[in-house]
């Protein structure tokens, strides 16, 4: 087939690589100028790996990569640990994969190079997809400079505001969630003493949680930190803040999270969302993967891991299936309980991290504190359904 793909984000290059690697043709389009990310980092899991490993490109991603210590989940205020569950020792043997800090650019960088030394011509840079129309055989992407694309199958890889979902279903109602997220990325070598830990650290406190983790073989500190806020806010990558703003979020709070806002050049603010799952993800031969379909909070760090599965699945069931519809569907049907369960997930955490009146810290980070004493395995057990998810082998029911 000729699979046309709107946006050339991690989803979007996952799907790339895996189609090619099934011996279809692709074509990339994307609205950017170059192939490019934010500056900042991404948690990805050894689910995301499986798939990065599967299609050849596990050491390119690692290469410039951080293998966290442990996750750890500590006090905003004192910085003491509640919960420490290693991740370096335990992660290939429990769930086959290592767990790894990446920089987005680094990322992207790394599958749109594989992706070109094996099929040269497969991005085109420039292309902003405005709509697509079809027939019983084929569909056609229409750019916003009236060039018409078609091929076979379309893939809507085009992010949280997808302008394909948008011609699916309609326009988007998300729902504002009252917290804004800062991002921050520093050199470890301007952070002295407080540079944060080698592990990806929760840090809780009342109404807010920070985020820490080291990216780039551990030279930079990559910070999030997410704050309750009555008043909207725009949710884009570029928005930013004032540094004033974050240090009052933060005040009192650990060195490590405030030296971090206090030394970082920019600032970003993006406000979080929340929208339920889509009813339908298939549209004839246009069908959505990653955020376009299931944007999620970023509390458990799976966005893109989710698109990095969808984008492997997909790929395998379009070259499984000879009917085409008959593949999305499937696809579908696969993916959407899994992606819908992580979405919960990533929810019930919002509330988690926040807990503001002494006893409700008590009752929620009191047995946490015990498991992660006396019953260590209870920790990582919590991660199973997610990590152990290898979408590379069989397809996982009920998943
Ligand atoms: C604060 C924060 C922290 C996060 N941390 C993590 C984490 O640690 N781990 C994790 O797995 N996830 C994380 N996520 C989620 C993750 O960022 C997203 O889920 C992921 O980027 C989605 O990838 P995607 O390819 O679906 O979409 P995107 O990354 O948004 O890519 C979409 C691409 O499509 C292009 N595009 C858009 N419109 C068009 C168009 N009309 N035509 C052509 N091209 C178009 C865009 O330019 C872009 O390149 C986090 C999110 C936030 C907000």
């Amino acid at each position: 087939m000729h699979v046309l793909i709107s946006g050339g984000g991690i989803g979007g290059l996952t799907a790339a690589l895996a189609l090619q690697k099934r011996g279809h043709q692709v074509t990339v389009l994307e609205q950017s100028h170059q192939l490019n990310e934010v500056g900042a980092g991404l948690q990805i899991s050894p689910n995301g790996m499986q798939v990065f490993e599967a299609l050849g490109v596990g050491a390119r991603v690692e290469k410039d990569a951080f293998r966290p210590r442990a996750q750890e989940l500590r006090w905003g205020k004192g910085g003491g640990r509640i919960l420490t569950v290693p991740l370096r020792d335990v992660a290939r043997d429990r769930w086959g994969c290592e767990y790894l800090h990446v920089h987005r650019a680094d990322l992207i960088d790394a599958l749109g190079g594989a992706l070109r030394d094996r099929a040269p011509d497969a991005v085109r840079l420039g292309c902003s997809v405005a709509s697509f129309t079809q027939d019983e055989t084929s569909i056609t992407a229409m750019l916003d400079t009236g060039e018409r694309i078609t091929g076979d199958l379309l893939v809507g890889a085009d992010g949280i505001h997808s302008a394909i979902r948008t011609q699916m279903i309609g326009p988007d109602r998300p729902r504002y969630t009252g917290n804004v997220a800062w991002r921050a990325v520093v050199p470890v070598s301007e952070l002295g003493q407080h540079a944060p830990p080698e592990t990806a650290s929760v840090w809780v406190g009342s109404r807010r949680h920070a985020v820490t983790y080291r990216l780039r073989r551990g030279s930079l500190a990559n910070l999030v930190g997410v704050v309750e806020c009555k008043e909207r806010h725009i949710e884009s990558w570029s928005a930013t803040g004032a540094r004033e703003q974050a240090l009052k979020d933060f005040k009192g709070w650990s060195p490590v999270i405030r030296t971090i806002l206090e030394k970082a050049e920019t600032l970003n603010r993006w406000a979080l969302y929340d929208r339920d799952p889509l009813e339908t993800w298939v549209d004839g031969r246009a069908v959505l993967l990653g955020d376009a379909c299931h944007p999620m909070l970023p509390f458990l760090a799976q966005g893109a891991v989710m698109a990095i599965e969808d984008a492997f699945v997909l790929a395998r069931l379009v070259s499984t299936h000879s009917d085409v519809a008959e593949a999305l569907k499937a696809y579908e049907a696969e993916r959407k309980p899994r992606t819908s369960r992580v979405q919960a997930g990533a929810r019930r955490n919002a509330t988690l991290f926040h807990r503001a009146d002494p006893i409700s810290k008590m009752m929620t980070y009191g047995p946490i504190w015990l498991a992660g004493q006396f019953m260590p395995a209870f920790a990582h057990g919590q991660y199973d359904w997610i990590y152990s998810h290898d979408v590379t082998t069989v397809p996982q029911a009920g998943n």
